[in-house]
């Protein structure tokens, strides 16, 4: 019994007193059954082995003692095992560190990245590999499929409540060339979810994912405050656009396109960076003015161009597109050989 002899809890002995260099107590599987007033049973040697005088060499007895006050984690313990578990608890609290300081730094800097990347509306407009120059480019919801998704990609569209009912919804997954070829009598939108569905989904579940080839950014207010004046929307709208810009040529994030959503908030859609990278921006996302609900979130729904906002009326409208990809390079989730990097913004704030 030497693995369990060192390891009686003490303190759940009754009439514990050393008697030379024993310990003696009442045995508590005498004391089960009233036995052992006197506290003269159990003797704990040194050593820690521990015996009932009143039955030697009961091995079941010894067991009920042990299963009473005996204490088998502490036995379990070995110094290797203590130590990896400090070494881990050290590395989340430096983990944890490292998370607050891009926290502040993201807070901190905010204002010098805006202030160094202004991209102004004229400019995105110039800028965007597809003319904004037509309703097709910019309030087309089946043209902006189209430049985004490989053709047999299954997509999503619809309300967001159209999700779940193998009856009702089924018709919401479509290839994204159907979609495409959708009739002009035929719903496609007001939303669509970022990612590229198993075939036969029905349920708008993350587990039914089966690529996030896009991380959508919702640009909705800085530190919880949405703008409410003309003038606030207007200085809103510039600071998301400079930050978007940054992501782009700072840190050579992929765009995709950017959504102008018809109310207070822009939607920029970038090429899915590596998780590691993904996960920096979600750490960030608040101090940084973004929604990080929707970070690493594919299956949630986000509006589509060409529908009209529930608040203002407006139509959504593209902004910025790519030209559509070779379906290999739509598809390849591999992070980029020059990019996209993480942030980390003491350094990329700077340059
Ligand atoms: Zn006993």
């Amino acid at each position: 019994m030497s693995a369990t002899a060192c390891h009686l809890d003490l303190t759940r002995l009754e009439k514990v007193r050393h008697v030379g260099t024993r310990i003696v107590a009442r045995c508590p599987a005498c004391a089960e059954d009233g036995g052992d007033r006197g506290g003269h049973h159990l003797a704990i040697l040194p050593s820690g082995r521990f015996a009932c005088a009143a039955c030697p060499g009961d091995s079941a007895h010894r067991r009920r003692v042990f299963a009473l006050v005996g204490v088998s984690r502490a036995c379990e313990r070995d110094p290797e095992q203590d130590r990896r578990w400090r070494d881990g608890r050290a590395r989340e609290r430096l983990a944890e560190q490292d998370r607050r300081r891009l926290v502040d730094a993201a807070r901190a800097r905010r204002a010098a990245i805006i202030a160094r990347h202004p991209w102004d509306p004229a400019d995105v407009w110039e800028d965007s590999p597809q003319r904004i120059d037509c309703d097709l480019v910019e309030s087309d919801p089946r043209h902006f499929l189209d430049a985004l998704f490989p053709s047999d990609a299954v997509l999503w569209t619809g309300e967001v409540h159209e999700s779940g009912q193998a009856g009702r919804h089924a018709g919401r997954w479509r290839t994204c060339r159907e979609w495409c070829s959708a009739s002009a009598g035929e719903r496609v939108g007001p939303m669509v979810a970022p990612a590229i569905w198993q075939p036969g989904t029905v349920s708008r579940a993350a587990a039914n994912v089966a690529a996030a080839p896009f991380t959508v950014l919702d640009f909705d207010g800085f530190d919880g405050a949405k703008p409410e004046t003309p003038e606030q929307l207007c200085s809103h709208l510039a600071a998301s656009l400079a930050l978007i810009r940054w992501l782009r040529e700072g840190l050579c994030w992929q765009l995709a396109a950017i959504l102008w959503t018809g109310g207070k908030s822009l939607h920029a859609w970038f090429h899915s960076p590596a998780p590691a990278v993904l996960e920096s921006l979600r750490i960030t996302a608040g101090a940084l003015g973004l929604d990080a609900g929707l970070i690493g979130r594919p299956e949630h729904p986000c509006r589509m161009p060409g529908h009209r906002h529930a608040n203002t009326g407006n139509l959504s409208r593209v902004r910025w597109l790519q030209l559509p990809q070779p379906v290999e390079i739509a598809l390849d989730m591999r992070p980029f050989p020059n990019g996209p990097k993480q942030l980390s913004l003491p350094h990329e704030a700077t340059e």
